[in-house]
């Protein structure tokens, strides 16, 4: 199972979006730490993508997420 940065081994069912578990809350590890970050708001990483509750940006079809707040299961260290 993955482990979930945002606390415990599984994510409760009410926290964050269902596919990825994204969610924008103050937490330590937050997509502009993660490996899968990509410039000024944009997520690349697989499972994101095909996350339908996340926004795509329409020029590059990459997620947008917040760098400062956002933050989901799949968070990876630069
Ligand atoms: S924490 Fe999740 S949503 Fe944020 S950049 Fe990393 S993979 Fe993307």
């Amino acid at each position: 199972m993955e482990s979930n940065p945002l606390g415990g081994k599984s994510k409760p069912k009410w926290f964050g979006t269902e596919v990825s578990g994204y969610t924008e809350v103050p937490v330590e590890k937050r997509c502009g730490t993660c490996e899968y970050f990509v410039k000024g708001d944009l997520c690349k990483q697989k499972i994101v993508l095909k996350d339908p509750k996340v926004k795509t940006d329409k020029k590059t079809k990459l997620k947008k997420v917040d760098a400062e707040n956002g933050c989901c299961s799949f968070w990876e260290p630069k």
